[in-house]
This record gives structure tokens, sequence and C-alpha cells, in this order.
């Protein structure tokens, strides 16, 4: 049975509850670590750029999944820590998030010529451990389409109960309008902050 403090009532508890979810901040943090391990891709820019100079550089041939390591995910994890309010919750979300990239990564990122690449998650200091799984499915096969319009339904959802979105990652006054879009085309007495 729940014992509550004398003036303690559920409105109290649910209020305090409220109280742990991350600030504006710190989801975006988190939002960003699910994506910066594929900085190690924006090679592609420089490396098409000079490839029929004289000085070619390959950054995406040389460095693209060098990210996508265990060393990476506690720098990066340590990092969202650093900056976060909440920084033991936000690093602990930021490592997960970072691995949950890893994880979708190994069930389906096959490149379109059948290329199957490992994840060297021990790297740089070992190369024993390369995750990767047989039934790996390609890049734009229809597993990754339903699951992006799963996600995409999800955050819809989450952003008309809730209040917020993704996009206050970049303009909370483009987040209010476009929940306040939501919950004028879906009304509701019962939706809160
Ligand atoms: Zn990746």
């Amino acid at each position: 049975m729940l014992q509550f403090e004398p003036g303690y009532t559920l409105p109290h508890r649910m209020g305090r509850r409220r109280n742990c979810q991350l600030e504006r901040r710190d989801r975006t943090l988190v939002t960003l670590s699910a994506v910066v391990p594929d900085v190690d891709g924006l090679g592609i820019i420089p490396e098409v750029l000079t490839r029929n100079t004289s000085h070619p550089v390959l950054w995406f041939s040389q460095y693209h999944h060098v990210l996508h390591t265990l060393c990476f995910a506690v720098a990066v994890a340590a990092l969202g820590g650093f900056v976060a309010r909440q920084s033991w919750k936000t690093a602990a979300l930021c490592f997960v998030a970072f691995h949950l990239h890893l994880l979708e990564d190994v069930l389906g990122s096959r490149g379109p010529d059948g290329d199957q690449w490992p994840i060297f998650y021990l790297a740089p200091i070992s190369s024993s451990v390369a995750l990767s799984w047989g039934g790996q499915w390609a890049l734009n096969a229809w597993p990754n389409f339903l699951i992006t319009f799963a996600l995409l339904l999800a955050t819809l959802y989450l952003a008309w109960r809730k209040g917020f979105s993704p996009v206050e990652i970049f303009s909370i006054r483009a987040d209010h309008a476009f929940v306040s879009a939501l919950r004028c085309r879906f009304p509701t007495k019962q939706v809160g902050r």
C-alpha cells in the first residue's frame, strides 16, 4: 500500500514525477546522441568535392564508421552529462540512444551493393569484436520504411500528448506552432504538458 507524508497527495506525487522529465536541453542532447555516430560519414563531402583533383581526400573511404564504437559512446555520454542539467540521467540516456543507433545499423544498414559492414565495437583499442548479423537487411528495404513510419507516428502522438516535439531542437516557437496545429487537428480535454 502506498504511504504518503501528511499533505502529500497523489497530484503532488504526479507533479514530482513530471519534474523528473528531462528538460529541452537534456532531451536535445539525448536526441543528438542517437545520430552523432554518423558524423563520421560527413567525410563524403570533401571526398566527392576533391574526387577529380590531383589531391583527392579519402576521409569517407578511410574513416566512415570509425565512430561507431564504445569509446565514442562513452565520450558522447560523458559530454552529454557534463552539459546537461540532469547529468546522470541524461548521460545514461545518451549512452542508450547511441547504442540504439548501433543496434539499428546492425539490423538494417546493408549497402545497396550487398556490402555488410561490421561494427568494430572496441576500436581503436582492439579489433577483436566485430558486430554484424547475417540477417541484416538493406538500408532501403521495407522494414526500414515500416519502422520509420511507426516511429514517425509515435513521435506525432508523443508531441500531441506531451506538448513538445523534436522541432524544439531548432526553435521553441516553431515547436509550439507544430504542437498547436496537431492539437487543433486532434483536440482533447486531457492533454497536458
Ligand atoms: Zn550509423
